[in-house]
């Protein structure tokens, strides 16, 4: 799947608990992802939810990843 700015596969907060995934490392650098991934939230709103996102979900809390 193709990604665009705004969705989680982007966010800074996508899996921030394990930044140095290589995964998450080359979704960042492709702008693509498997749409069946499943990665946590880090957003401090979302973090104690344990929110599970895909690549291409997306939410107002959206911060774009340094790679990205
Ligand atoms: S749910 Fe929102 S804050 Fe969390 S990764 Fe997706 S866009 Fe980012």
């Amino acid at each position: 799947m193709q990604l665009q700015v705004g969705q989680c596969g982007l966010c800074a907060h996508f899996g921030e608990h394990q930044p140095t995934d290589p995964q998450i490392i080359q979704i960042r650098l492709k702008k693509e992802a498997p749409e069946n991934l499943v990665e946590e939230c880090g957003h401090p709103n979302n973090a104690p939810l344990h929110l599970m996102v895909t690549p291409i979900s997306g939410c107002k809390g959206f911060e774009p990843a340094k790679q990205a």
